[in-house]
């Protein structure tokens, strides 16, 4: 096939045909369906400041792909900007300037951390209402919060997330259901979705009770149905592993659900599996 656009051939030796191939075809509609969508699903949040103009109302051709291109990569290194620009908060917490709260883990043998009341406050609702309450109480410089649950290193990745909004993925992979509970006992719903898609991601026979058990405690739909899900196609493997026992002996009402949802999906699948 001679296409005009991916043909080895140089112009000059090429016949002026219009052909296309099935490839080019089919990339160039992708790019203009991609751009169509990307425009559609900008509108609803256009309230913010982005200096991005839309191009038109609707994309047909691939006139204005390029400059699409130009401007995410425009609007790309302006939020890398903001990031940086925001980041400051993550130095004053890393040098400890300025830090007017403690926090402390849950062994008392274990240093406190010292954080911004300010950030804390506008990062969980929870710690507002208690930053709020002991306000009048006691003086700012000495109060302290304990989050009984969190080791010292959980309670210092918590602070790293909550300052910079990220975590490097050793520390995810380590704390990641602890970090989802704060999320969930904290009111920290940035964190919740972020620990949620680590635990998707990482979904495994190995992680799923554990995921399930945390979803269960999130009430994070959701999820507990991607690892119901999950386990029920690899029962086996599951119920037979060393952690199961532990677990159905901790998690009574979660077992039932397995057996069901494993009994449901034999059920459903039955009829259907003369293949
Ligand atoms: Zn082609």
């Amino acid at each position: 096939m001679d296409c005009s656009i991916c043909s080895s051939l140089p112009v000059i030796l090429r016949p002026p045909r219009n052909t296309i191939c099935v490839s080019c075809y089919d990339g160039a509609k992708c790019v203009i369906n991609l751009i169509n969508k990307l425009q559609n699903d900008r509108k609803p949040t256009n309230n913010n400041v982005s200096p991005v103009s839309p191009i038109g109302s609707s994309c047909k051709t691939l006139t204005n792909a390029s400059k699409w291109i130009i401007d995410l990569k425009n609007r790309e290194d302006e939020l890398e900007d903001k990031i940086n620009f925001l980041a400051q908060f993550t130095a004053a917490f890393r040098h400890q300037i300025h830090t007017d709260i403690q926090l402390n883990p849950g062994s008392p043998a274990s240093p406190s951390i010292s954080a911004h009341r300010a950030l804390l406050a506008t990062r969980s609702e929870i710690f507002k209402n208690i930053l709020d309450s002991d306000g009048c109480k006691a003086a700012p410089t000495n109060s302290t919060i304990t989050l009984p649950e969190l080791s010292h290193e959980e309670l210092e990745s918590l602070m790293e997330f909550l300052y910079s909004g990220d975590l490097g993925e050793e520390k995810v992979k380590k704390h990641v259901y602890s970090l989802a509970l704060a999320g969930d006992k904290y009111e920290i719903p940035y964190l919740q979705k972020f620990c949620e898609r680590y635990m998707l991601k990482w979904l495994n026979c190995e992680s799923a009770l554990d995921v399930l058990e945390v979803a269960e405690v999130c009430s994070c739909r959701a999820l507990k149905e991607s690892a119901l899900d999950f386990i029920v196609r690899n029962m086996e493997e599951i119920v037979f592993s060393s952690g199961f026992e532990a677990f159905a002996l901790k998690n009574p009402h979660l077992s039932v659900q397995i057996t069901r949802a494993s009994l449901m999906d034999a059920r459903k699948n039955r009829p259907n599996s003369s293949s």
